[in-house]
């Protein structure tokens, strides 16, 4: 059987994607359209492009993972962009998600601690069109010359909430990130309100580890 896939596949497939996401209860519209539109195979190695519009997380380089579509869908729904808001994404990875938040028409910033693997997802985030800021670094400290950041993202798992990350954000902002152990992270929400910080979660979920000094150590 073959797996060379045409551009007509990878559309259904992707209308199909949206159509689950639906089902498992994304309902902002915005994000359902960002899905809809980026061409995820395009953020994968020749190899998995047959699975793109799968719901599932898929081996990218330098041993990382580009999330779950759910996943991603499910982070940016509790983020709550707005077009114009400055977000700031820890964790690179492949670009699809730094890209999702641009379709949006968020100002993005997007930190990655393996230079390969920024210079891939440079290659496709400009191919696509979006103008992204990025650097390689610890984004477990965030990006400080930019804030404060009406959104920010850690699409890696923190053994805590980083202290710098909080105080990046603006009043209004939200953080979105995984904490927990390295084996499953609870999705934690922190909204700013002036000098309080409120948060909430939702249990169940797998991320490679945030490596970082205020992360994990490897
Ligand atoms: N958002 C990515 C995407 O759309 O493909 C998926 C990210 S992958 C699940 C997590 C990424 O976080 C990995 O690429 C990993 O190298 C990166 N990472 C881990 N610790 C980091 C840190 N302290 N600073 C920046 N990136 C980090």
């Amino acid at each position: 059987m073959s797996t060379t896939f045409s551009n007509r596949q990878f559309d259904l497939a992707r209308a199909q994607l949206v159509d689950l996401l639906q089902k498992k209860g994304i309902s902002d519209t915005a994000v359902l359209d960002a899905v809809g539109s980026l061409p995820r195979h395009a953020f994968v190695q020749e190899v998995f492009k047959p699975k793109a519009y799968d719901d599932s997380a898929l081996p990218i380089e330098c041993q990382q993972t580009i999330s779950q579509p759910f996943t991603v869908a499910f982070m940016t729904q509790l983020l709550q962009v707005r077009r114009g808001d400055k977000v700031l994404e820890v964790g690179t990875g492949s670009g699809y998600q730094a890209c999702i938040l641009a379709h949006m028409g968020a100002r993005v910033f997007t930190i990655e601690r393996h230079f390969d693997l920024l210079e891939h997802a440079r290659r496709r985030m400009e191919a696509l069109g979006y103008n992204i800021a990025s650097k390689v670094g610890d984004g477990s400290i965030g990006w400080s010359q930019f804030a404060p950041y009406n959104g920010i993202i850690v699409t890696a798992g923190a053994p805590d909430v980083p202290v710098s990350l909080l105080r990046q954000l603006a009043d209004g902002g939200r953080l979105v990130i995984p904490v927990g152990d390295q084996a499953t992270q609870d999705m934690i929400v922190v909204q700013r309100q002036g000098d309080e910080f409120v948060h909430s979660k939702n249990a169940g979920f797998k991320f490679v580890p945030l490596v970082g000094k205020e992360g994990w150590s490897k």
